[in-house]
């Protein structure tokens, strides 16, 4: 036996952390499932403790725990002992910011095959649009252990369909060279024709 993972994926402002807590959600009234639901130290999103919809009109916030991003691994004891204060099993875990998440490929692996069933939201590039995090990596998993992957849409204000994220430091398009995870800075999402990387060497 052996869980199943749901990825969210797709640019800033896609609703994927809506869809996450929906899903959650309708586990959780419908399935009757327990539902943990956890959020990387890097999260800026919301306060501490909660995961948080950028959507104004998404799903709202749910309680979430928070962990340590470079180490989930540190997860492992408090899901167990979550398990022994419900008296049954963590049936879903829930992860919102995947991207962040070092050595997630593993750690999201050992989940599935301790089974439980798994929800991971993030962004599939980063501001340069080069593959954020391991979040690509796990559509393997999806592939091994069944699932499903679901492109989480955004637009440009131009209409098109935005697949990129365009980072803004002041109002202008951030350079290329700027750091990965860069608190205070902000995001558009954009289309090819008007993703802006000032630097880009490619
Ligand atoms: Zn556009």
């Amino acid at each position: 036996m052996h869980g199943k993972l749901e990825l969210l994926m797709g640019p800033m402002r896609s609703n994927k952390t809506a869809e996450l807590l929906r899903r959650a959600d309708m586990r959780r009234q419908y399935a009757g499932q327990y539902v943990l639901i956890l959020k990387p130290s890097d999260d800026t999103k919301g306060k501490p403790g909660v995961v948080e919809s950028r959507n104004p009109n998404g799903h709202g916030k749910m309680e979430a725990v928070e962990f340590n991003s470079q180490n989930p691994w540190e997860l492992l004891p408090m899901i167990a002992a979550r398990e022994k204060e419900i008296g049954k099993r963590v049936e879903c875990i829930a992860m919102d910011e995947g991207q962040f998440v070092e050595g997630l490929f593993l750690f999201t692996k050992h989940l599935l095959e301790d089974n439980h069933d798994v929800l991971i939201a993030g962004l599939d590039l980063d501001f340069r649009a080069v593959p954020f995090g391991e979040m690509l990596n796990l559509t393997w998993l999806v592939n091994a252990y069944g699932g499903n992957v679901t492109e989480c849409i955004a637009y440009c204000t131009c209409g098109n369909r935005a697949l990129y994220s365009q980072r803004l430091i002041d109002g202008k398009p951030a350079p290329y060279d700027s750091p990965i995870k860069m608190p205070g800075d902000s995001y558009e999402p954009r289309c090819a024709e008007h993703l802006v990387l000032p630097g880009n060497p490619h």
